[in-house]
C-alpha cells in the first residue's frame, strides 16, 4: 500500500436524512430537486429549525416508496439547503449545496425522519505536491477532454472550469457530477474518499465510458449513412413524381390499372392471391398518385405481376446430346463429367428434379460456373446465377417487409424475375462464404429454399405470397467444404474439381481459351500464334493457380494488345514466343524454387497444399548453443507448430538411437525456418520434414537435394497420411524433384496422378520416421562437412 500524501481527519455529525431516488449529489454540486415522502419533508424541518444541513443519501432502487436503511447506499453527501419552494400538491422543491462525503456510523431513529450519525473524512484541502496525484490530475483531465469530445452532450466550457480546479478530491467531483454516468458509478466514485482512489476510480470509468461512447459513434455512423441512401432516394423518387405531376403525366393511371387487371387474369393465382392482388390494384385508384404509398404499392405490383409464376422451358433429357455439350464445352474433367451425367440420368428416370443438390467444390477458376451453365444447356433450361459470398443477413435471401421504405424482394426472388423462367438451372455460388451474424442466419432461410419439402411454397417477405421453387434446378458451388453449414452439406451432392496440372492447362489454353478469347476479339486463328512452350510459360511465370481464370485473363492481354498491333503496325500475322513474351505481359510474376544445387544439412524440400495448388517448401533448420528453445518462424500457422513440437519430442525419445547428444533439448536451441512464405502454410503434412531438417542439422548428416516429402508425424515417429497429394506431386515435379516420399496410407491417391508425371518421378512410401531417414539422409557419403 503507497502512503495517502494528504493528511486525513474524522468527524462525527448528528443529521436528518433524505433518501434520494435515481439521483446522487456529489460535494459541490448545485441542485434541486422535489421531496414529496412524508418522512423526507419532516427530515427537511427538522434540517431547518437548525442548521440547514442534511445528509443525502441514494436509494439502491428508486422504486422503493418507503426505504428500511439496508434500502440506501451507506456512503452519501452532507448537504446545505440553499432555498426551498412550495409546489402545488404536498411538494417541496428544495435547492441544495454538496458539502462533503460521510459514512453512515449509526441510525438513531427511522421515525418520523431517519436521524443519523455520519462519519467525515476530511483531507487536508491544500494544493498537492504529490507527483502521482498530479499525473493522476493531467490523466483525468486529459481523458475527461475526450470524454467531452466524443459525448458531444456537454458544454466544452466546463473543461475550463475544471482545469482550474486544484484540489484533486475536487477535481474528481466536478467531473463526476458533471458526466453522465449510471447510479451504480456515481455511488462508486462517491465512495472513494480519498483524493487519490477518487481520481483512480473516475479515470477508470472516463476511458471506459469513451470506449463505448466510441463504439456508439461508430454504429450511428454507420445506420446514419444507410438511412441516408434510403432517404435520398426516396426523395429524388418523390421529385421526380412532382415533376411528372406538374407535367400532367399522373393522370395515366386508369389506364394502368386496367393493365395490370388484364396481367394478373393472364397470371392463373389461387382464388385468394388473385383476390390480394387485385385489392392492392385497386388501392391505387383511392390513393393519391404522387402520395409515398403509390410508389410502394406500384413497385409490388410490378414485381407480382412480372414474376414467372407459370413460364417455364421444356426439359430436354438426352443424355448423349448432354455428354456431347458437357465435351463441347469443357476439356478432361472426365469424372466430373462423368457424376453429371449420372445424375441427370438418375432425374430422368425419377421424372423429377428432387433429390440431392449438386455441390461443385474446387479452387478458383476451374470451370465449376462454367460447368453449371453446361448442365442448363444440355437440359434446355436458363441460367442464372447469385453469389453468396458475403452475404449475412437472412433478409438478402428472404427480402424485407414491405414497411420498408425501398424494400424490395430477396434475391432468390430477385433471380427468379431476372431469369423469367420457373424451372431455370440456379447456381448459389461461393455457398462455403455465407456469413452470419446478428442480423438472421441466412443459412437456414437458405436450407428453407433448398429443401424439396418446402421450396414448393418458399415465402418472400416482400412478396407475402409463396412462391414455387420446386422446378428449380439449383446447383451450389464453394472453394472448400469446411464452412458450409452442417445441414445445408448434408442436402448436397459432392462433386471435388481438384486443379489442373500443366498438361491439362495448356489443353485448356490451346483448345479453349485461346479461341474463345480470338473470337471475342474479333480476331482469327490465322492472325494470333502462340506456340505451345509460349502458352507453357504464361502457365507457370504469370499465373500460379489451381483453375484457369488469370490463365484466361493473360490470353485475353495478350489478345487485346495482339488487336491494338494489327491496327496500328498493318501486320498480317502476329506470332509471340517465348522471348517476345515479356513485351505482352510484362516481366514474370512468379518464380519457383528449383532444387537445392547441392545436398545440404539441415534443409529439407516439404511438399504444401495450398489453395492456389501445391507447392514446394525448403524446410531450413539451425541449432545454436542456447537453451532448449524451439524458435519458429515464416509464414506458419499453429498447426505447423505444434507439429514441429511432435517432431522435436519424437528426435528426444530417440535420441540415443539417432546417435544425438541426449541433451540437446537443454543445451542447443533449435531454430526452424521456412523462406519464401507468400502464402502463409498451414496444416500437419509437414511434420516429417521438419524433424528430418531437424535429425539432419543434429546429425550433421546431409540431405538428399532430390527429395522431397510430405507426412504427418506423430509421437512415436509414425507417418500419418496426409491431403493434396495430386497438387503436391505436380509442385514436386515442376522443381524438378526425382525423389517423393509420401504416407504408406497415400499410396491410393497415386492412381489421380497423371501418368506422364508418374513416368518422371520415383514414389517411396513410408509409415515410419525410419523409412523417411532412410530415404532421405545419406549417410556416410560426404557427411565431413
Ligand atoms: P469457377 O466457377 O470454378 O471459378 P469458371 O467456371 O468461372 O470457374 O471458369 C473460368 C474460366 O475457365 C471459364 O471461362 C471456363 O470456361 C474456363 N474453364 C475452366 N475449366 C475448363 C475446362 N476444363 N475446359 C475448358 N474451359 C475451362
Amino acid at each position: 500500500m503507497e502512503q495517502e500524501s494528504l493528511k486525513k481527519e474524522m468527524k462525527n455529525r448528528r443529521l436528518p436524512l433524505i433518501p434520494l431516488r435515481g439521483l446522487t449529489v456529489f460535494p459541490y454540486m448545485v441542485l434541486h430537486f422535489d421531496v414529496g415522502r412524508e418522512r423526507s419533508i419532516n427530515a427537511l424541518e427538522e434540517a431547518m429549525v437548525n442548521d440547514q444541513l442534511i445528509f443525502l443519501a441514494s436509494q439502491r432502487e428508486a422504486e422503493v416508496n418507503l426505504p428500511n436503511p439496508e434500502d440506501f447506499y451507506q456512503v452519501g453527501t452532507i448537504s446545505k439547503i440553499k432555498q426551498m419552494l412550495k409546489l402545488p400538491g404536498d411538494t417541496i422543491r428544495v435547492l441544495v449545496e454538496g458539502i462533503n462525503r460521510a459514512r453512515i456510523k449509526e441510525i438513531h431513529q427511522e421515525e418520523p425522519y431517519f436521524m443519523v450519525e455520519v462519519e467525515e473524512e476530511n483531507y487536508e484541502t491544500e494544493i498537492t505536491t504529490d507527483r502521482d496525484i498530479e499525473a493522476l490530475m493531467r490523466s483525468v483531465l486529459g481523458s475527461f477532454e475526450q470524454y467531452i469530445e466524443v459525448s458531444n452532450k456537454i458544454s466544452p466550457e466546463i473543461l475550463l472550469t475544471v482545469s482550474e480546479i486544484e484540489m484533486p478530491g475536487r477535481m474528481a467531483d466536478t467531473i463526476a457530477a458533471n458526466i453522465n454516468l449510471k447510479q451504480s458509478q456515481k455511488q462508486e466514485i462517491l465512495e472513494a474518499f480519498s483524493p487519490k482512489e477518487r481520481l483512480e476510480t473516475l479515470y477508470r470509468i472516463l476511458l471506459e465510458e469513451i470506449e463505448i461512447l466510441e463504439i456508439e459513434q461508430k454504429i450511428n455512423s454507420r445506420v446514419k449513412k444507410q438511412i441516408n441512401k434510403v432517404q435520398k432516394e426516396y426523395y429524388l423518387r418523390e421529385q421526380l413524381k412532382a415533376i411528372q405531376k406538374e407535367l400532367g403525366e399522373d393522370e395515366g393511371i386508369v389506364e394502368e390499372v386496367d393493365e395490370f387487371k388484364q396481367k394478373l387474369q393472364k397470371i392463373k393465382f389461387p382464388k385468394d392471391i388473385h383476390e390480394k392482388v387485385e385489392r392492392e390494384i385497386d388501392r391505387l385508384l383511392k390513393l393519391s398518385p404522387s402520395s409515398a404509398e403509390t410508389g410502394v404499392i406500384r413497385n409490388y405490383i410490378d414485381w407480382v405481376l412480372n414474376l414467372p409464376w407459370n413460364k417455364e422451358t421444356k426439359d430436354k433429357l438426352d443424355l448423349k446430346q448432354s455428354a456431347e455439350i458437357l465435351n463441347e464445352d469443357h476439356y478432361g474433367l472426365e469424372k466430373v463429367k462423368e457424376r453429371i451425367l449420372e445424375y441427370l440420368a438418375i432425374r430422368q428416370l425419377a421424372k423429377s428434379m428432387k433429390g440431392p443438390i449438386l455441390c461443385l467444390v474446387g479452387p478458383p477458376g476451374v470451370g465449376k460456373t462454367s460447368i453449371a451453365k453446361s448442365i442448363a444447356r444440355a437440359l434446355n433450361r436458363k441460367f442464372v446465377r447469385m453469389s453468396l459470398g458475403g452475404v449475412r443477413d437472412e433478409a438478402e435471401i428472404r427480402g424485407h417487409r414491405r414497411t420498408y421504405v425501398g424494400a424490395i424482394p430477396g434475391r432468390i426472388i430477385s433471380s427468379m424475375r431476372q431469369v423469367g423462367t420457373k424451372n431455370p438451372v440456379f447456381l448459389l455460388d461461393e455457398i462455403d462464404k455465407l456469413a452470419s451474424d446478428f442480423r438472421g442466419d441466412p443459412a437456414s432461410a437458405l436450407l428453407e429454399v433448398l429443401d424439396p419439402e418446402q421450396n414448393a411454397d418458399f415465402t418472400d417477405h416482400f412478396l407475402e405470397m409463396p412462391f414455387n421453387l420446386s422446378k428449380v434446378m439449383f446447383v451450389t458451388t464453394a472453394n472448400s467444404l469446411d464452412t458450409i453449414p452442417r445441414p445445408l452439406l448434408d442436402r448436397m451432392e459432392v462433386i471435388r474439381i481438384a486443379g489442373y496440372t500443366e498438361e491439362e492447362k495448356l489443353n485448356i489454353a490451346s483448345k479453349y481459351l485461346l479461341p474463345k478469347q480470338v473470337k471475342e476479339h474479333g480476331l482469327d486463328e490465322k492472325t494470333v500464334k502462340l506456340s505451345e512452350n509460349t502458352l507453357r510459360d504464361i502457365i507457370n511465370y504469370y499465373t500460379r493457380e489451381s483453375g484457369v481464370r488469370n490463365l484466361e485473363r493473360q490470353i485475353a492481354n495478350i489478345c487485346r494488345k495482339t488487336a491494338k498491333k494489327i491496327i496500328e503496325d498493318k501486320v498480317s500475322v502476329v506470332r509471340i514466343n517465348p522471348k517476345t513474351l515479356k513485351k505482352y505481359l510484362g516481366n514474370p510474376i512468379y518464380r519457383y524454387e528449383l532444387i537445392n544445387a547441392k545436398d545440404e544439412v539441415g534443409i529439407v524440400r516439404g511438399l504444401a497444399w495450398t489453395p492456389v495448388g501445391g507447392d514446394t517448401l525448403s524446410i531450413e533448420v539451425t541449432p545454436m548453443k542456447g537453451s532448449g528453445k524451439l524458435v519458429l518462424t515464416g509464414q506458419l500457422g499453429d498447426v505447423m507448430k505444434e507439429s514441429a513440437k511432435a517432431g522435436i519430442s519424437y528426435i528426444r525419445s530417440r535420441a540415443e538411437a539417432l546417435k544425438i547428444d541426449a541433451n540437446f533439448h537443454t543445451d542447443l536451441d533449435i531454430h526452424i525456418h521456412i523462406p519464401e512464405g507468400a502464402i502463409p502454410k498451414d496444416g500437419p503434412s509437414a511434420g516429417i520434414a521438419m524433424a528430418t531438417a531437424v535429425i539432419s542439422a543434429l546429425t550433421n548428416v546431409p540431405v538428399d537435394k532430390q527429395v522431397a516429402m510430405t507426412g504427418e508425424i506423430t509421437l512415436r515417429g509414425r507417418v500419418l497420411p496426409i491431403g493434396g497429394v495430386k497438387e503436391k506431386v505436380l509442385a514436386a515435379k515442376r522443381a524438378g524433384i526425382t525423389k517423393v516420399l509420401l504416407p504408406q496410407d497415400n499410396e491410393k491417391d497415386i492412381e489421380d496422378i497423371p501418368e506422364n508425371v508418374r513416368r518422371k518421378i520415383q514414389f517411396f512410401f513410408v509409415s515410419h520416421m525410419d523409412q523417411v531417414l532412410g530415404h532421405a539422409l545419406k549417410r556416410g557419403e560426404n557427411n565431413e562437412n
